[in-house]
């Protein structure tokens, strides 16, 4: 270790006083004070000497200190524009570490990751769901996801066809990968303590076992059926715009009863509909 470790309350408290910063709620600032839990993301994450990491949010550089330490190479993105001060600091000395200050949801990640990469992170709450479907809608070459979430959304993000969470973000996070709750992570264990329960969710991204040409229409077939979800997947998908003969067609071809409701479908069940819907 280059420097003292900053997964700690005291060492967390004393960068925040010195830099004279305050966790901002505003963009989701709940720092990891806990040098156990880094350890266990670094694990999940299965990092080794020269591994390309993508980190979002590196915050002060706890994570992030961690990552280096297990030899990655680290790109992290901030939107926080106090902290590259902070990080020039904190991670001072380290190799390998490319700070980029700027809105991770705006930011060309095809031209800054070009290569087979990894992403850490722990996310910033506020914007979790648009981070992870920008990361895996893109078509990056991303090998594996480890993030921290809400334990809701982790719940969401595993889950399967035929519970009641079961929706657009499942389909989404398993269609391209395999997804598995890790382990949770109680409040006590970030600075300051967020509300909730937390969970490390890891994601292997996978050749993508559904084939369908056209990724874009089978995200807004998704979308649409999840639309309202008391709906029957025939009335979602008529609200969204398709003809009731088409979607009736489109049903019984691939074999879904016209009154089922989207979060009973499985992924494959989607694929065909997809399929169906822009064959006929
Ligand atoms: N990685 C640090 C840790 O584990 O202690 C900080 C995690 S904190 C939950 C989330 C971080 O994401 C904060 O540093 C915040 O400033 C940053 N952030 C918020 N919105 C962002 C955005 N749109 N793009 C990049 N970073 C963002």
């Amino acid at each position: 270790m280059l420097h003292p470790q900053i997964a700690s309350i005291s060492a967390t408290r004393h960068i925040l006083k010195k830099f004279n910063l305050r966790a901002s709620k505003r963009l989701g600032q709940n720092f990891l004070i806990d040098a156990e839990v880094v350890q266990k993301i670094i694990d999940a994450a299965e990092i080794s000497e020269g591994d390309e990491v993508l980190e979002i949010g590196p915050g002060i550089g706890t994570l992030t200190q961690g990552l280096l330490e297990a030899g990655a190479k680290v790109t992290a993105v901030e939107l926080d524009k106090k902290l590259p001060a902070v990080l020039q600091e904190t991670l001072d000395g380290y190799e390998n570490f490319k700070l980029i200050q700027g809105d991770i949801l705006k930011i060309n990640l095809s031209e800054l990751m070009p290569q087979s990469f990894k992403v850490v992170a722990n996310l910033p709450y506020y914007i979790t769901t648009q981070i992870l479907l920008t990361l895996l809608e893109k078509k990056l070459p991303i090998k594996k996801i480890v993030t921290m979430v809400q334990r809701e959304v982790a719940e969401r993000m595993t889950a399967q066809a035929g519970s009641k969470i079961y929706g657009a973000m499942s389909v989404a996070v398993q269609f391209r990968s395999d997804a598995k709750i890790a382990f949770d992570v109680e409040p006590k264990c970030f600075l300051p303590r967020p509300e909730v329960t937390s969970s490390v969710v890891i994601c292997d991204v996978r050749e993508n076992k559904f084939k369908i040409d056209d990724e874009e229409f089978f995200i807004k077939v998704v979308r649409s059926s999840f639309g309202q979800r008391r709906k029957t997947i025939l009335n979602s998908l008529i609200g969204a715009g398709f003809s009731r003969e088409k979607i009736l067609k489109s049903l019984e071809i691939s074999g879904i009863n016209f009154e089922r409701r989207a979060e009973t479908l499985t992924i494959e069940d989607f694929v065909n509909l997809a399929k169906n819907l822009q064959e006929f």
